[in-house]
C-alpha cells in the first residue's frame, strides 16, 4: 500500500486537576480524556522523493517544522532509517475540523496519525504500547489520541489507564474562531496564581493516582451521564474564564440553558462544552445558543463521545 487516510479525532478533558510541579519542569496532572466525533482527516502518502511534506486546507496551521504531524512523521525517519530509505518519503495532507489551538488536541491528534499511518506504511507492525511512547516524546497528548475512547492519563498526561468506553454522550462545543488559548500561557499563569498550594508538596504520582477512586470514575464506570456531568472539573478554568470574558459567558450561556447535563471548558481552553442525554436536546440547544449569542466568530458543533481514537478509513 502507498497511501492511507485515517480518521484522527479531538478530545475533550471530563476532569483536569494539577497536582503540583513535576522536577522534570511539566505539571503532573490527574484527568479523564474522552474522545469525540469531531475528527481531522489525516492522509499518508509515501512519495518517490525522501523528503517529508505537509499540506493542510487550515490557514493557521504551519506546514513547516513547527507542525506536530511533520515531526512526527521526522520522527519515524530518524527512529527507522532503513525503513525511511526502503519506503522514501512521506506526504501528509491534513483535512482539518478540529478548531485550532481549542484545548483540543487538535496538533496531537494528528500526530498520532502519521505515527500510525507511517506505521502502516512501512510495514513496522508497531504495538500501541510502541506507538504511545513515540508519541510521549511529541506530545503529552499524543499517546491518548493513538488509542483514544475513554482513559485516565497522569504523569504529564501520558500515563494512561483505559476505562470502559462511554458512547453517545451527545456534546456541544462552543469556540470563538478568532480566540486561541495558548497552552503554555495557562500552565504558567496557574503556576504564577496557584502554585503556592501545591509548592511543597511530595508524592505527586500518588495523588495524582487518587483520581482512580474518585467520583468521577465511579461515574464513568456506572457509565451514568448525568452524574458524569455533576463531576466535570478543570482547573484551568480558575485562570482562563477571568482573563476571556467571551468564555465565561458561553459557559454562563450553556448553564442555563434546559437540558445541559453539565458545562465545562476543555483542556487550556478556550472551547467550552456542555453535555446531553440526546442528539435531539443537544441540537435544539445549539440553536439557542446561536440566538442567545449573536456573533458569527462563534463557531458551534453537535458531537457525541466515541469509543475510539486513531482509525483507518482506506488505503490504496
Ligand atoms: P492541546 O489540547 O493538546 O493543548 P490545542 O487543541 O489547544 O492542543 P492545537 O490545535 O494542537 O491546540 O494547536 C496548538 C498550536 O500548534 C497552534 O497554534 C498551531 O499553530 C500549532 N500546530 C502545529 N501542528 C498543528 C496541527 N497539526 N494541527 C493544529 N495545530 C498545529
Amino acid at each position: 500500500m502507498r497511501s492511507y487516510s485515517l480518521i484522527a479525532p479531538a478530545k475533550i478533558n471530563l476532569y483536569l486537576e494539577i497536582i503540583g510541579n513535576r522536577p522534570d519542569g511539566y505539571h503532573e496532572l490527574a484527568m479523564i480524556l474522552q474522545s469525540i466525533g469531531l475528527a481531522d482527516q489525516i492522509d499518508v502518502h509515501s512519495i518517490s522523493t525522501d523528503s517529508i511534506r505537509v499540506h493542510c486546507n487550515h490557514p493557521q496551521v504551519p506546514t513547516d517544522k513547527s507542525n506536530l504531524a511533520y515531526r512526527a512523521a521526522e520522527l519515524m525517519a530518524m527512529q527507522f532509517p532503513e525503513a525511511f530509505a526502503q519506503y522514501g518519503g512521506v506526504e501528509i495532507s491534513i483535512n482539518k475540523q478540529i478548531p485550532v489551538a481549542a484545548g483540543l488536541a487538535g496538533g496531537s491528534t494528528n500526530a498520532a496519525a502519521v505515527l500510525v499511518g507511517i506505521d502502516l506504511l512501512w510495514k513496522l507492525g508497531l504495538t500501541q504500547p510502541e506507538l504511545e511512547e513515540l508519541g510521549g516524546t511529541l506530545g503529552s497528548d499524543v499517546p491518548f489520541c493513538v488509542a483514544g475512547g475513554t482513559a485516565i492519563a497522569t504523569g504529564r498526561g501520558d500515563q494512561l489507564s483505559p476505562l470502559p468506553s462511554l458512547d453517545n454522550i451527545y456534546i456541544v462545543l462552543g469556540k470563538y474562531r478568532s480566540l486561541e488559548v495558548s497552552t503554555p500561557w495557562a500552565y504558567k499563569t496557574y503556576r504564577e496564581q496557584f502554585g503556592d498550594s501545591y509548592r511543597d508538596s511530595d508524592n505527586l504520582a500518588a495523588r495524582a493516582n487518587a483520581v482512580h477512586s474518585g467520583a468521577i470514575v465511579k461515574a464513568v464506570l456506572d457509565k451514568d451521564a448525568g452524574e458524569i456531568a455533576q463531576k466535570l472539573h478543570n482547573d484551568l478554568e480558575r485562570v482562563v474564564l477571568p482573563a476571556y470574558p467571551q468564555v465565561l459567558q458561553l459557559r454562563e450561556v450553556f448553564a442555563n440553558q434546559e437540558g445541559v447535563l453539565g458545562t465545562m471548558m476543555s483542556g487550556s481552553g478556550p472551547t467550552v462544552f456542555a453535555l446531553f442525554e440526546s442528539q435531539q436536546q443537544a441540537e435544539l440547544v445549539l440553536l439557542q445558543v446561536r440566538e442567545a449569542i449573536i456573533d458569527k466568530d462563534l463557531e458551534l458543533f453537535v458531537t457525541r463521545t466515541i469509543t475510539h481514537g486513531i482509525k483507518v478509513v482506506s488505503s490504496v
